[in-house]
């Protein structure tokens, strides 16, 4: 199954509160990086790890260390509002760029930035984007990464449309998409319903 909606009751109570059009860009922020820890603790359940042991102050004890590659992908700008946060449960993350600018009339998204880390083959690249609407800028970034050697590759979005989660399946099956809701539909403007605007504008207050 391609798509994981996760039902953590506190990212639920993080996503209403995003969702409020009363939330002040403060708030929204603060709320943007909660509800991404969250997300990305589910979206990291089954990183590979080395057993290790340690020295506690009593004796040993066996453990283990995350041995993945990390490689964090935020598709800009909306995606950098979650990055801290995952950097925060994954410090040795390499971060990789995309940037992707929707024609307001159109929704079309053309790519005006990219930069990735190398030899993406053997890690697990977390592309984070918090609204999936059409799929369309999703399937744009997870081509470059595909193109660049990535194989497992998830998906963190706060919250998508049906549309954008079929596109997303479509063109690329193999990619998990971890989500916490699927809304109605989008609307003439291609803005998810009910949504919660633009993720962009409400992050930075750029309304
Ligand atoms: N991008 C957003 O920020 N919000 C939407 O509803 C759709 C795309």
């Amino acid at each position: 199954m391609s798509v994981h909606v996760v039902e953590h009751p506190l990212v639920h109570d993080a996503l209403v509160t995003l969702r409020d059009a009363e939330t002040s860009p403060e708030l929204f922020r603060r709320m943007a990086v909660r509800i991404s820890l969250l997300l990305a603790a589910e979206a990291t359940r089954d990183l590979p790890a080395s057993p290790v042991t340690v020295r506690t102050p009593l004796g040993a004890a066996e453990g283990r260390r995350v041995s993945a590659d990390v490689v964090v992908v935020p598709v800009l700008r909306a995606g950098l509002g979650m990055l801290d946060a995952i950097l925060a449960l994954v410090p040795g993350a390499r971060v990789g760029h995309i940037g992707l600018q929707r024609d307001e009339s159109t929704a079309i998204a053309s790519q005006y930035y990219s930069k990735l880390p190398k030899g993406l083959g053997n890690s697990v690249v977390l592309m984070i984007d918090p609204m999936l609407a059409t799929g369309g800028s999703a399937v744009a970034a997870l081509d470059q990464l595909s193109q660049a050697g990535a194989r497992d590759i998830r998906m963190i979005c706060i919250v998508a449309a049906p549309e954008g989660v079929a596109l997303v399946q479509q063109h690329h099956p193999g990619v998990r998409i971890y989500v916490p809701a699927i809304d109605r539909h989008l609307n003439e403007q291609k803005y998810i319903v009910p949504g919660l605007g633009d993720f962009g504008d409400r992050l930075y207050g750029t309304l």
